[in-house]
């Protein structure tokens, strides 16, 4: 079996993030990147099915430049067999991502893709959407559980919705995004590191595969949200009604 996990580079989660100057984006001087965190839960959980039903042929992916060499090695030290480079400078939007993806999709032929359902630079959550849609296959996403059933021939998925937790299942090749829930990601062991070094990472050219990489959309501008007011103590319910009623007006 062979499951195709794209994985991202990403500011780290505990950097303080700092715009440029003049709002064209994120500084990235002085910032540690790591791997998306929904990504490395995705990864996690290819690797679990890999243990429970022997071993496959696990993929990461990355569309970046060299620097994403190093969130592929972090890939590959998890476990991953093999790693992808898709080699491009350029910004790109989602759908310019799931195209460069739907043509790895073509050319690695998975048994199914395994994804984070965001990724928390951007926070769009479309990629594995537009995905599935420009493969015309099935996807699931927020999944939290995740099943091969009917001879690993479909995927059951647990996934939250607004109206509680959804089961439903989807038949393979399709698109299944992970949620939050779905697993603890596994730490990067040293003996990983070191095996990592010795996996193959193919960098391919975009031309290579046939596809150009045209954003559609384009970020005018990026802003840090306002500071936040530091919060009072109230001794008493009266002194918070009348608060909220005569300072903040919200009641
Ligand atoms: C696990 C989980 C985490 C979440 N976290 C957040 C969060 O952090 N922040 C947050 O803000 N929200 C969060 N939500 C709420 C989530 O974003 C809402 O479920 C979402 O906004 C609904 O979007 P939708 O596209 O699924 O809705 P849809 O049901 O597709 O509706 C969206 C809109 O599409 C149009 N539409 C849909 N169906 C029709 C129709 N038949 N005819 C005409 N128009 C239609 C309507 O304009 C509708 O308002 C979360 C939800 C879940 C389940």
């Amino acid at each position: 079996m062979k499951i195709l996990v794209p994985i991202k580079r990403v500011p780290d989660p505990d950097t303080k993030i700092r715009l440029q100057p003049d709002g064209a984006g994120v500084a990235s001087d002085g910032v540690k990147f790591s791997l998306n965190p929904f990504d490395a839960i995705a990864l996690e959980e290819a690797l679990r099915l890999e243990e429970k039903l022997g071993e496959m042929d696990l993929v990461v992916v990355s569309v970046g430049g060299e620097e994403t060499i190093e969130t592929l090695r972090v890939g590959l030290a998890m476990g991953a067999k093999r790693a992808l480079l898709i080699k491009t400078s350029a910004d790109l939007d989602s759908l310019a991502v799931a195209k460069i993806l739907a043509a790895v999709y073509q050319r690695e032929q998975p048994d199914f893709v395994l994804m984070g359902k965001q990724a928390i630079d951007d926070d769009s959550n479309q990629v594995g959407q537009m995905l599935a849609a420009l493969l015309g296959i099935g996807q699931a996403t927020f999944v939290s559980k995740l099943e091969l059933v009917e001879q690993h021939t479909q995927a059951r998925c647990a996934r939250e919705t607004d109206a509680g937790l959804e089961t439903l299942t989807v038949k393979l090749p399709a698109i299944i995004t992970a949620d939050l829930r779905l697993n603890e990601p596994r730490y990067v062991s040293l003996p990983g590191i070191m095996k990592a070094k010795k996996k193959p990472l193919e960098e391919l050219e975009l031309a290579a595969l046939g596809v150009t990489a045209v954003s559609r959309t384009k970020i005018l501008k990026y802003e840090t949200p306002p500071q936040r007011q530091a919060g009072v103590r109230v001794k008493t319910v009266d002194e918070l009604v009348d608060k909220l009623k005569n300072e903040a007006k919200a009641i």
